[in-house]
């Protein structure tokens, strides 16, 4: 699945249910430019979009084709906040800077939503997503959320649901209560991403697909390479997040990449999908490997959870999850699994996204541990600002503590092992 050739879409239901735009040509040729972004995610291409409206001459560098990252294939499901709770990020960062960076999260889907209009993209966007808790510690937990978000923040979107209501709306046994936020919501994330690249192209910035970064070299100026060609810029931003490898070596240690898999089944018919998740939200568990699932614009299932050390052993994606797919729904034990993939997710040691710069001009956004589909956007958003001249935004979240994972290449593996040992541990108790 993932051993596409350099430049094609893996076989997902999300690459499968879009029109693909013709490819972007690889660079061949040395250019020149003010910004030059890699990565064509949802971060690169918002980072992109947003210079350019500022009147930057941007060129955009991806190795494969727009979206085909995490981006592409994602759950699709878009929430306010980071991955660690608020309490949590306030005793990491100080409470004014945890306000600051939940309000970011908040300027994050206004910006998703304000795009998707400006730019008439069709990637199904669909409001309401909820937490769902499967023990009564989980159920405290989105208590204690609620409670914290309205008292501390003034967050009013959400409402608590118990048992027999949230039973109303989700047709499985599994839960105990839920936590519903008519703010976030679920979209197809590869046209949503398409949709920021081509609002990019329109706004001027030049886009290259199948073009991977070897390197670069910063004098001042920076001279961005790849094997056909090069950008000369300004400043440089490196949004290549999981896949970027050792492009960028000073990155290389900083991000566990784990493996999570989604299946897609065929379509259900409208009044069986809409039985399952009544009110269309998208819904999220509260475990640490947890399980997602929304229902899509064709009235398919999609299911996402479970996660794996690497995306080998694809064969076995579509039995394994939709096996967790049955825990949650039995009644789909006759729905037939049309689609399974797999994509890296970015995590970071404290669970929080990693945004820096390795000098003045060089500038990365990396680590949002499951959480991007909004968070990616308004990133890109605070690296456009920044290189604009007004960084506050952007740098508190170079304030959050970063660790790197010790050891180097060798560790990797019994790391990953440990700390997956250790979240199924969590989620058991
Ligand atoms: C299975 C899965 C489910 C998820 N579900 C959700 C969800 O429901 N909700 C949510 O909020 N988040 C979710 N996420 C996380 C979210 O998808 C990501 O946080 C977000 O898409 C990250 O965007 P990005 O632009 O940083 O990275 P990516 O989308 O991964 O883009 C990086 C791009 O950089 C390119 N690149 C890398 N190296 C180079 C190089 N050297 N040269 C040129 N290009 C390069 C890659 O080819 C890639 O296209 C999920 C992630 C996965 C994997």
């Amino acid at each position: 699945m993932n051993a596409a050739p350099c430049g094609s879409y893996p076989v997902t239901y999300y690459s499968a249910s879009t029109q693909l735009p013709p490819p972007y040509p690889p660079l061949q040729r040395n250019a020149t430019a003010d910004v030059c972004v890699v990565g064509g995610g949802i971060a690169g291409c918002a980072a992109a979009l947003s210079l350019a409206e500022r009147g930057y001459r941007v060129v955009l560098l991806e190795a494969q084709r727009v979206g085909w990252g995490a981006s592409g294939r994602s759950g699709g499901q878009v929430m306010p906040g980071l991955a660690v709770e608020q309490d949590e990020l306030e005793q990491q960062l100080g409470e004014a800077d945890a306000h600051r960076v939940w309000e970011v999260s908040l300027a994050g889907l206004s910006w998703l939503k304000a795009r998707i209009q400006r730019h008439s993209i069709d990637c199904d966007w669909v409001g309401g997503q909820m937490y769902t808790a499967l023990k009564p510690r989980q159920w405290r937990l989105l208590q204690r959320w609620q409670a914290h978000l309205a008292t501390r923040y003034g967050y009013s979107s959400t409402r608590l649901l118990a048992r027999a209501e949230l039973r109303a709306l989700l047709e499985s046994e599994r839960y105990l209560g839920g936590l519903y936020d008519g703010n976030g919501g679920h979209l197809h994330p590869l046209r949503y991403t398409l949709g920021l690249a081509r609002a990019a192209a329109q706004a001027g910035v030049a886009i290259h697909e199948a073009s991977p970064v070897t390197g670069y070299v910063n004098a001042g100026r920076v001279q961005v390479h790849t094997e056909h060609g090069s950008v000369d810029c300004a400043s440089a931003l490196f949004a290549g997040n999981a896949w970027l490898g050792s492009t960028v070596p000073e990155l290389q240690h900083t991000l566990l990449t784990i493996a999570s898999y989604i299946v897609a089944t065929e379509p259900l018919g409208e009044q069986r999908a809409r039985a399952l998740i009544a009110n269309n939200a998208a819904v999220c568990d509260t475990n640490w490997i947890l399980d997602y699932f929304r229902r899509s614009d064709d009235h398919r299932l999609l299911f996402g959870g479970r996660v794996n050390y690497s995306l080998i052993n694809v064969g076995a994606i579509a039995p394994l999850t939709r096996r967790r797919m049955l825990r949650v729904f039995p009644q789909l034990a006759d729905a037939r699994i049309e689609y399974a993939w797999g994509c890296l997710i970015d995590i970071t040691r404290n669970r929080t996204p990693h945004f820096g710069r390795l000098a003045p001009n060089v500038y990365f956004l990396q680590g949002f541990c499951g959480h991007g589909m909004a968070l990616a956007g308004i990133a890109g958003v605070l690296v456009a600002e920044a290189i604009a001249g007004t960084a506050e935004r952007f740098d508190v979240f170079t304030r959050l503590p970063q660790r790197t994972f010790p050891g180097g290449e060798a560790m990797r593996r019994p790391l990953l092992v440990l700390a997956m040992l250790w979240y199924r541990l969590r989620d058991l108790l």
